[in-house]
């Protein structure tokens, strides 16, 4: 069984972003860049079935500049087979990703197309829903449990307040959850025999995706800034602030 996971390169979720002067995006220059973490999530994922001998391949993609190679690079350290790198400079959209994505898929016919569940740059949430309704595919988003036999994959998702358990078909899109497991630390051996595991290029263009975009970003802003609590010296100040200064009794 063949798995096609998808990783982005985003700006590491330890770094505070700031917005451009112009308000136009965010200023990801000499930022600190990292796999996004759900789909960590979904290449461990996977590397776990490979283990577990249920999974013959795992395929990992990524789409963007040319540093998504360090990205890639990261997947196959984490046991990933092989990569492909759709290489564009291109600002892309999620339905354009997915719209790659298919193509690829329809290439490698994988069983299952992992997915995170959002990335954490642009917070779409929006790509594996995408690529599922494209593929006219089963999907599960929101995992936290994965089980797989022969004919069919049983998964069991976060929904509001509990959990759902579906039973999908090949080949289907699962989106990651941070329940799901915990990432292995990649070790400097498997960092080295990265290096020589095979990395396809190719472009949009080559698949005849056209990248131009659909969405216009009006304007980026900071939060506002938190004000300063103050502390009260009992309840009757309390009961006073809430009633004649907050106005909310
Ligand atoms: P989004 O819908 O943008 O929140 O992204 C959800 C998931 O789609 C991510 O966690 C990735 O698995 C995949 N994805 C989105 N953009 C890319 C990209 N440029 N390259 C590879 N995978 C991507």
């Amino acid at each position: 069984m063949k798995v096609l996971v998808a990783v982005k390169r985003v700006v590491d979720y330890n770094v505070k972003v700031r917005v451009k002067a112009d308000g136009s995006d965010v200023d990801i220059d000499n930022v600190k860049m990292a796999m996004n973490p759900f789909d960590e999530i979904a290449v461990e994922e996977a590397v776990r079935l490979k283990e577990a001998g249920k999974v013959s391949e795992i395929i990992a993609v990524s789409l963007g500049s040319k540093k998504c190679e360090e990205t890639l690079r990261t997947a196959l350290a984490m046991g990933a087979d092989r990569a492909i790198h759709v290489e564009t400079d291109h600002k892309l959209e999620p339905l354009t990703v997915a719209k790659v994505l298919k193509k690829v898929a329809e290439k490698e016919n994988p069983q299952l197309l992992f997915l995170g569940k959002q990335a954490i740059d642009n917070d779409a949430n929006q790509t594996a829903q995408m690529l599922a309704a494209l593929l006219n595919a089963p999907q599960a988003t929101f995992a936290f449990k994965i089980d797989l036999s022969d004919n069919e994959v049983t998964v069991k998702r976060e929904i509001d307040g509990g959990e759902e358990t579906v039973a999908l078909t090949f080949p289907a899109v699962i989106s990651t959850d941070l329940r799901l497991n915990e990432p292995r630390f990649v070790k400097l051996p498997n960092i080295m025999a990265a290096k020589k595991k095979p990395l396809e290029k190719i472009s949009p263009e080559d698949l005849g995706i056209d990248t131009m975009p659909r969405l216009q970003v009006l304007k980026v802003s900071e939060p506002k800034p938190r004000q300063a609590g103050v502390k009260l010296t009992d309840v009757v100040e309390l009961v006073d602030k809430l009633r004649n200064e907050a106005k909310v009794i």
